[in-house]
């Protein structure tokens, strides 16, 4: 799978738009990314996970960690790819935390697999939990980068950088255009 192939997949599976959007934040934006639509094909999500895995630099990790929702796909995938077991954190009371019986071994090595790396919060949160209980990030990986300049504290593989550009309304040229602004998610495309 090369760029310009996700690319135009991540494009007719509805899960990069481009237009005139208002995203979460309240920014207007000429794109969307809503990775999970991507992800909703098991083929896909399984060739995203392998080229993931192939792709790694580094030793095979001991397991492969999430943070619940968008990871989970993808990181399922990956850990399929690599051979090794897939656990998920998740907000307890709005902390990154363990649940379900999943446990950490002491030193064990992990990779950390996002749909999407937007600002990186939640993949550190997530690297917080691993060092408390004294297991070791080795890095991250995502289907989509859309940070910019800013860097993860480890290494970390994409398999597709997306510089996206958001505008506040009173400054947003689509908005100064005339182009109708859509709500993502209010409606089907
Ligand atoms: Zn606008």
């Amino acid at each position: 799978m090369d760029e310009a192939e996700l690319k135009a997949y991540l494009s007719s599976s509805g899960a990069f738009l481009e237009g005139h959007f208002q995203l979460s934040s309240g920014l207007h934006s000429p794109n969307y990314v809503q990775c999970a639509l991507a992800l909703k094909n098991p083929a896909w999500a399984g060739k995203m996970g392998a080229a993931l895995a192939a792709g790694w630099p580094g030793p095979k990790p001991d397991l492969v960690l999430s943070p619940a929702m968008g990871g989970l796909m993808i990181g399922h995938e990956v850990a399929r790819a690599f051979g090794v077991d897939f656990i998920f954190t998740e907000r307890e009371n709005n902390i990154m935390t363990l649940r379900r019986g999943f446990s950490l071994p002491k030193g064990a090595s992990l990779v950390i697999v996002e749909d999407v790396f937007t600002t990186g919060k939640s993949t550190l949160e997530t690297a917080s939990v691993v060092s408390a209980r004294g297991a070791v990030t080795a890095g991250a990986m995502s289907v989509i980068n859309r940070m910019g300049d800013k860097k993860l504290p480890f290494p970390s593989l994409s398999l597709l950088k997306l510089d996206l550009t958001a505008y506040a309304p009173e400054t947003c040229p689509l908005c100064r255009a005339g182009v109708p602004v859509v709500k993502p998610g209010s409606r089907k495309f």
